[in-house]
């Protein structure tokens, strides 16, 4: 936790180190977030969790998301993005926030964008997780097993994996026009992957 806001005012007007951590489903998004956040002591915001918050609490909107979840497809942006708006707003006082699994649309992207510049913040880095196909699939299914998560299943995965190509993955040449898209090398050790997020990381703050 050795975030120094005098040295990260140049990447962000109130020295706030907003990340995205970007990937296909199962490319460790989660993991890699809860190891960013004991580290750099940043607000984790994931719309998976949010929403599936949502289903259990067994409100209106947790009932329209899981029809469009259980089939692996995405919750309307509108949606999200309210979630994601209200989130930056409620918390003025964060070191920084973790976007994880957000955005997944070009549209998502754009709105964040707006939403960060409206409360005086900007983006500092997008971290882009490259697993193989292969790997992701193997990975969603022993998730499916151990965590129980009714959308890991083979052919709700097949249809995020889809979703993820046609939908999300159109995002990172958005995020490299604005020089701020990192590929990190999704596949390894979690802390091998982890010494890499570091290096970007540190690299933006020292
Ligand atoms: P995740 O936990 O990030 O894998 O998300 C699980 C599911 O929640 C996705 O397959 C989508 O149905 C929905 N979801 C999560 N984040 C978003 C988002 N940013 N936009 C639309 N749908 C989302």
């Amino acid at each position: 936790m050795y975030l120094c806001k005098s040295l990260v005012s140049s990447q962000n007007k109130k020295g706030m180190l907003n990340i995205i951590i970007f990937g296909a489903p199962g490319s460790g998004k989660g993991t890699q977030s809860l190891k960013l956040i004991e580290k750099y002591g940043l607000k984790h915001i994931s719309t998976g969790d949010l929403l599936r918050s949502e289903i259990k609490a067994g409100t209106d909107l947790g009932r329209l998301a899981e029809s469009y979840m259980s089939q692996g497809k995405l919750v309307p942006d509108e949606i999200v993005i309210g979630m994601i708006e209200n989130l930056i707003k409620e918390h003025p006082d964060a070191r920084g926030f973790i976007f994880d699994g957000f955005p997944r649309t070009l549209a998502q992207g754009k709105a964040l964008y707006e939403v960060l510049e409206q409360n005086g913040q900007d983006l500092s880095v997008v971290l882009s997780l490259e697993v193989e196909d292969k790997e992701l699939v193997e990975r969603l299914l022993k998730r499916g097993e151990i965590s129980g998560r009714s959308d890991d299943n083979r052919e709700t995965i097949e249809a995020r994996l889809q979703v993820y190509y046609d939908q999300t993955a159109p995002l990172k040449d958005y995020y490299q026009g604005k020089r701020k898209l990192e590929k990190i090398k999704g596949q390894g050790s979690i802390e091998d992957i982890f010494a890499s997020i570091e290096r970007v990381v540190d690299g933006l703050i020292e």
